[in-house]
């Protein structure tokens, strides 16, 4: 039985940064579940398709096959580099498009299972423990206020030489988290036997710390 640890939670809630430590320390397998809605996005736009429900059969023949792979850091679609046109704000507004499109997050479920693999798995994304691999073991659900969550989004694209207004992200932020919370298929909800695990004011390793603990229980 492979273990895995979900990490769910809304947008810029620190989800990425602490399923990447987690899977570091363990040296577990980690799936950016955000990742692979991300690429569909663009390989659909790439394709000339809308992100629209019109579209939603060919964008879910594409997510099917999808042609992504992983180096490290670095997202490819078709073995190019894409990393930088998909962790744009841009890029999660229209995975979040597609996201609500019930034909497409059932393409990739094949996808998802397939990072379960020895020794163990740590999963990011807003449907891990719901959906994907409801009986995983762990599940945490990781919440921060909205305005702390567009603080630290706007610090990480300062750091990354991009401007972007306080105000826009934390509006966009909301508007992510309302379409993520209200669509049908698979709203961001916590599991039933998720930890809930407000980082607000914690620090990443607190945060890696009390999740590794709950993991050694
Ligand atoms: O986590 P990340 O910000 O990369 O996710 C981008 C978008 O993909 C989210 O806003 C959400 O709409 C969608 N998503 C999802 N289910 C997941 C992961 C991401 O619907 N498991």
């Amino acid at each position: 039985d492979i273990p895995v640890i979900c990490v769910d939670g809304p947008t810029a809630s620190g989800k990425g940064t602490l399923a990447s430590q987690l899977a570091a320390r363990l040296g577990y397998e980690l799936l950016d579940s955000g990742a692979l809605y991300r690429v569909t996005a663009h390989a659909a736009l790439q394709a000339g398709l809308t992100l629209e429900a019109g579209d939603e059969a060919a964008i879910a023949e594409l997510a099917r096959a999808l042609p992504v792979s992983f180096d490290g850091d670095r997202v490819l679609l078709s073995g190019q580099d894409v990393t930088d046109a998909i962790r744009s704000e841009t890029g999660g507004m229209n995975a979040s498009k597609v996201s609500v499109l019930p034909a497409v997050r059932a393409a990739l479920v094949e996808l998802q299972h397939g990072f379960r693999r020895l020794p163990g798995l740590v999963a990011d994304g807003r449907d891990m423990g719901t959906v994907i691999f409801p009986e995983a073991p762990l599940k945490v659900f990781l919440n921060a206020s909205a305005e702390q969550r567009a603080v630290r989004r706007h610090k990480q694209l300062i750091s990354k030489g991009v401007s972007a207004r306080l105000e826009d992200l934390l509006a966009d932020l909301k508007e992510r988290d309302l379409r993520d919370t209200t669509r049908k298929s698979a709203p961001l909800l916590p599991a039933q036997d998720a930890l809930p695990l407000d980082n607000s004011e914690l620090g990443i390793e607190e945060s890696v710390q009390l999740v590794l603990s709950w993991w050694e229980g």
